[in-house]
């Protein structure tokens, strides 16, 4: 994924270059078949105003586009216009404050970037493409966020275009309902966020990688190893573990144990990684590296070049898992038989989440997390593939607690995202501030929500 050169245009449907331009907002090079009537490719907030005014004036839904990561490509829908955020890329850093002012099309990597030289921090997504608008939204799983918290819990401010055209800024004191509902309303969220301000952090001293690779056949043993060592190990540590038909090194199906640590010292972090050292599974490990430093941007593109290859057809799903991971073995081991071919990967991720966050509208996670990405390049056969995430997560409903929006499936397999009260709350906040239905919901909702009349969909109407 490359950068736009190109200075910002509007594009009307049949028009040379809206398809390539429509499409050229996604990573995921699924053409998903929907089109707006109307691209708007915004160069600064005074043409997202506008946009919103012309939408405003013709009844029109909106779509929004910051980075265009959306496995699920939320942004591009049937009709009215879609507006395109990537221009709007700009990172202020104030240092002295441990503070930034970003604007939503500013990639986690490039933000990374500018922040290692001022020694400052922030949990970012972890490729390096990916938008800050969309991921912050969302709630936002970044680097070191299970001490950081949620990306979305480091904003401490938005700018806001609202459905009406006017500009908005929303705090903790300010609109603080339309900034509750920003802390993770995700892809549902009801205004167009054109500056997120951001508390940073010090920059860890250290930052590594430890890594050991399995061969597929010891998938039971080593997820009942993860499972039952997870809860103790240290929030400085990431701990994952990514099924991958051609595994690092061993290029064969396999397990890779990936946990990049971040910490004050080297030997702190040894410390804090020991337990993968001293596995009882190491005897299986195909290979074990040690503790190396690495850089973050590093880590960051090498998991766009290894695992989330770009110009390939992406779709995932996920869930929140609470239970021990024991009767789940078959269902993942059926998800291992029937794996597409590579970059395609499962992810198991250790989450064990604190005891309490502050109050937004991100609030459904659970013990663990696993995540499908189905990802087929050029000549793969789409029909065998396309339902694997879906399907599998399918079978996996009794154990789930629900999904996170960063990996979201909605419009094939609508889930719990956020809390019943918060959903109630959203919709409260939606109808305040988009009472017109300018801007799409969520792509699905749980039918129950939907029967008890908060899933309606408003019908967008014009305004006077
Ligand atoms: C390769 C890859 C790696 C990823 N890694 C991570 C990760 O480490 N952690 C994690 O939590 N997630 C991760 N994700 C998921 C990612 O965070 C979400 O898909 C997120 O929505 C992407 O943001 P974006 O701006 O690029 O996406 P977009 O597709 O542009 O945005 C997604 C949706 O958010 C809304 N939106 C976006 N910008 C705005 C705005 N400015 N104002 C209002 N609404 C807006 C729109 O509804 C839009 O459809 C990853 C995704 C990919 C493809």
């Amino acid at each position: 994924m490359k950068r736009m050169p190109t200075q910002g245009r509007v594009f009307r449907r049949g028009e040379p270059g809206f398809d390539a331009a429509v499409l050229g907002t996604t990573y995921t090079v699924r053409d998903p078949g929907r089109r707006p009537d109307i691209l708007v490719q915004a160069n600064d907030v005074y043409d997202v105003i506008a946009a919103l005014g012309q939408a405003q004036r013709n009844a029109m839904r909106v779509g929004i586009c910051s980075g265009g990561h959306s496995w699920a490509q939320n942004h591009i829908r049937d009709g009215g216009m879609m507006l395109d955020l990537s221009r709007l890329n700009s990172i202020a850093i104030h240092p002295a404050q441990r503070k930034a002012v970003i604007g939503p099309g500013c990639w986690a990597g490039e933000l990374n970037a500018a922040l290692a030289k001022h020694q400052l921090f922030f949990p970012t997504a972890h490729a390096f493409t990916v938008g800050m608008g969309g991921f912050l939204l969302q709630g936002g799983f970044g680097w070191s966020s299970r001490s950081l918290g949620m990306g979305c819990q480091n904003v401490i401010g938005i700018d806001v275009v609202l459905a009406d055209g006017s500009l908005v800024h929303a705090s903790e004191t300010e609109h603080p309902e339309l900034f509750w509902s920003a802390r993770g309303a995700g892809p549902g969220f009801f205004g167009v966020v054109v500056r997120f301000h951001l508390q940073l952090h010090r920059r860890p001293r250290f930052i590594g990688l430890k890594t050991q690779v399995f061969r597929i056949q010891h998938l039971e043993r080593v997820l009942e190893w993860a499972d039952s060592v997870g809860p103790q190990v240290s929030n400085q540590v990431e701990f994952q573990i990514v099924m991958n038909p051609k595994a690092l090194l061993i290029n064969a199906h396999g397990l890779e144990v990936i946990a990049p640590v971040m910490a004050d010292s080297w030997q702190e972090a040894r410390a804090h990684v020991d337990f993968i050292t001293r596995s009882p599974v190491r005897k299986l490990a195909s290979l074990h590296l040690p503790l190396v430093p690495m850089s973050l941007d590093f880590m960051m593109k090498t998991g766009e070049k290894t695992l989330f290859l770009a110009n390939t057809r992406w779709s995932a799903d996920n869930m929140w898992m609470d239970d021990p991971i024991a009767p789940l073995l078959p269902a993942i081991r059926k998800i291992a038989d029937t794996q597409p071919p590579h970059p395609s990967h499962a992810l198991w991720l250790n989450w064990n989440p604190p005891a309490s966050r502050p109050d937004m509208a991100f609030s459904v996670e659970s013990r663990t997390y696993l995540a499908l990405y189905c990802g087929l390049g050029q000549g793969v056969d789409e029909s065998t593939h396309a339902n694997w995430a879906t399907d599998h997560m399918r079978a996996l409903e009794p154990w789930s607690r629900g999904i996170q929006l960063a990996d979201e499936n909605l419009g094939r397999r609508p889930a719990r995202f956020v809390s019943d009260a918060n959903m109630a709350r959203l919709d409260q906040a939606r109808a305040k501030y988009d009472p017109h239905g300018r801007f799409h919901p969520w792509m699905g909702r749980l039918p129950a929500a939907a029967a008890s009349g908060q899933g309606a969909e408003p019908v967008p109407r014009k305004c006077a």
